[in-house]
């Protein structure tokens, strides 16, 4: 019945594309636990190293005394808690929104923006190196789906001008979570008020480290100066970020005017059929969003050691992409190169 699947895996095995996932017997922090060994841990996106913090592990044990350790049933039945709630007014006035809404994970966030937002008579234009999340957002949506080159915005406005769609969408990674480069914001949402397009920003990357406080990456500096707090009133704008990698907890959240977070609401499947994330995990975000905010010297730290890693790699002859975010691409060759050595 599975000889398909067999051969097909033994082919990937044969290729070196195998890959086989390490145990880890420990937090994630600084230093993992693999296999008995202790390794410095380079590949975990817990950028402030928030997940094993003190305060919201406590937080964690007060909130599941509170709340019990699952929702129950979904947002739109009776799963639907208070810390839910209190979170995602936290969000919104973190990230500058009107309203904003959770999501279990990213995933399921961006197929749910983008199925709610656009369908069959819309068009979809998309960054080519787009997280694997949206490209399948954007094919569940059945609109039309136009990928231009890496951050190539002329090839975008080109398209915007020439489509005859409905509604137009644009979706982009804002830090891009493989080569670790990040989009021209302001200059996208420019784009899309010309040619009146929504632009869904995944900010997965960006949320608790780019930006003033942590608030992501419309909070850069770059953002902010290029036309006064214009990208981050622009009404355009769908902002998503996730809640599992800087803020060290699990899900996500989209941030938008309310008309977008009560249509999602009403409409988003991933939203309405699914049941709702622990609430002991918001009453923990809570925590970890007050710390993202208060605790500057996390972002101070981790640029610095962003920059020493950077300096270690080059110095001793390895070729890096460029890149001023957590995310370093270090190129080593081919694909098998890639899964001989990260396999240790
Ligand atoms: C990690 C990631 C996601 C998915 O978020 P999860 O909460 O892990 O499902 C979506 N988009 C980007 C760019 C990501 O890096």
């Amino acid at each position: 019945m599975f000889s398909d699947l067999a051969e097909q895996l033994s082919i990937r095995e044969r290729q070196g594309l195998k890959r086989h996932r390490a145990i880890l017997d420990s937090k994630q922090s600084r230093y993992v636990d693999i296999d008995g060994c202790e390794y410095l841990s380079f590949g975990s996106n817990d950028y402030l190293g928030l997940s094993s913090h003190p305060a919201l592990i406590q937080s964690a044990c007060q909130g599941a005394q509170r709340y019990g350790v699952g929702a129950g049933a979904s947002h739109l039945l009776y799963g639907h808690n208070i810390a839910h709630h209190e979170l995602e007014h936290a969000l919104a006035r973190f990230t500058g929104f009107p309203r904003a809404l959770l999501f279990s994970t990213g995933y399921m966030a961006n197929t749910g923006v983008v199925t709610a937002l656009v369908g069959r008579h819309d068009a979809i234009f998309a960054d080519k190196l787009n997280h694997a999340s949206l490209n399948d957002a954007a094919i569940l949506s059945r609109a039309q789906l136009i990928r231009y080159p890496h951050l190539d915005l002329p090839a975008l406005e080109r398209h915007l001008k020439k489509t005859k769609a409905r509604r137009k969408l644009v979706i982009t990674d804002a830090v891009f979570s493989m080569d670790g480069d990040i989009a021209p914001v302001s200059n996208l949402v420019a784009l899309c008020e010309r040619y009146n397009a929504i632009l869904l920003l995944d900010d997965a990357h960006g949320f608790g480290v780019l930006g003033e406080e942590g608030r992501g990456i419309l909070f850069t500096e770059n953002n902010l100066s290029v036309c006064g707090s214009k990208v981050l009133h622009s009404p355009n704008i769908v902002y998503m970020a996730t809640l599992g990698k800087a803020a060290g907890v699990f899900g996500a959240f989209v941030a938008a005017s309310s008309e977008v977070i009560e249509t999602l609401i009403q409409t988003a499947k991933s939203y309405i059929y699914t049941t709702a994330s622990p609430p002991l995990l918001s009453y923990v975000l809570l925590c970890s969003l007050a710390l993202i905010e208060r605790e500057s010297w996390r972002r101070e730290h981790l640029f610095r050691l962003i920059n020493q890693l950077k300096q270690k790699l080059e110095t001793s002859g390895l070729r890096l992409l460029p890149s001023n975010t957590p995310i370093q691409p270090v190129l080593v060759g081919g694909v098998q190169d890639v899964v001989r050595i990260s396999e240790g």
